[in-house]
């Protein structure tokens, strides 16, 4: 009785007023995080990656600190632009692929990247590489339809096998070409920026068989940022300068796939 006689009492003015501050809310929210970026750095806790020895620190770092570090000038980056950034880890924790990869399923993450350093026996080699999901591989379909049966409701309304291989098809010829589209975007503005500015090799865009990157099923990369092994280049990626511009155009990169890509299928 209360709650009608108030209803009818407010003047309707203010109602439209209340819901349209309400939609202008709704609107501009959804405008400024339009888009979601998981940002994921590679290893943590008793998982520490690659390792180097600097002379000119005394002491040893490790890959899992220093991508971590990128994961926040990109994350810095990518907000400038009113992108939302979710970081699968904030500090150095143990996390299994399955749980880095389930956090763009509850974010339902346009894009997923796995930020790591390479390494190699040869401490000549050197340069950034960036690697999307090999759509060539029985066991990466495996991967992918039995993560998505025990978590995703599209498989689990279509119990059908035939279908959810059929769906598996989908989401991996989807996920595999923007992802080979956003290595693209990416690829080039770092090649023009800061791998030229810093003299860091390009080594190019490949597939790869990383489960991270299947169990995301969506577009997705791994960037193997350089070489620690390599003693000059892990003295470059150490620099804040280096990591601000690659933050930068890495961003950049992402931006030109929001703007330019064709379909976007969110199956999702
Ligand atoms: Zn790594």
């Amino acid at each position: 009785m209360s709650d009608r006689r108030l209803s009818t009492r407010t003047p309707r003015k203010r109602v439209s007023r209340y819901f349209g501050l309400l939609f202008a809310f709704i609107f501009s929210s959804s405008l400024s995080f339009a888009r979601v970026v998981i940002l994921d750095p590679g290893h943590g806790g008793e998982d520490s990656g690659a390792s180097a020895f600097f002379p000119s620190l005394n002491k040893k770092l490790l890959e899992k600190d220093i991508v971590l570090v990128y994961a926040e000038f990109l994350k810095k980056a990518l907000e400038e632009k009113n992108i939302k950034v979710i970081l699968t880890r904030q500090e150095d924790l143990f996390l299994s692929l399955q749980q880095r990869a389930a956090l763009s399923h509850y974010w339902k993450a346009d894009l997923f990247l796995s930020l790591h350093l390479n390494s190699s026996e040869d401490p000549k080699i050197g340069g950034l590489e960036l690697f999307y999901l090999t759509p060539n591989s029985k066991e990466v379909r495996e991967k992918i339809q039995k993560e998505a049966i025990s978590g995703n409701s599209l498989y689990k309304k279509t119990p059908n096998p035939s279908l959810n291989s059929l769906l598996t098809e989908i989401i991996l010829e989807h996920s595999v070409l923007s992802s080979k589209f956003l290595a693209s975007k990416i690829g080039s503005t770092l090649e023009v920026g800061p791998l030229k500015e810093f003299g860091v090799t390009f080594r190019g865009i490949g597939p790869e068989l990383f489960y991270v990157l299947a169990f995301t099923q969506r577009p997705s990369l791994l960037i193997e940022i350089g070489f620690f092994s390599n003693p000059e280049e892990r003295e470059k990626l150490l620099l804040p300068e280096f990591q601000e511009q690659w933050a930068k155009a890495v961003a950049q990169g992402i931006e030109l796939f929001f703007e330019e890509k064709v379909q976007d299928i969110s199956l999702l």
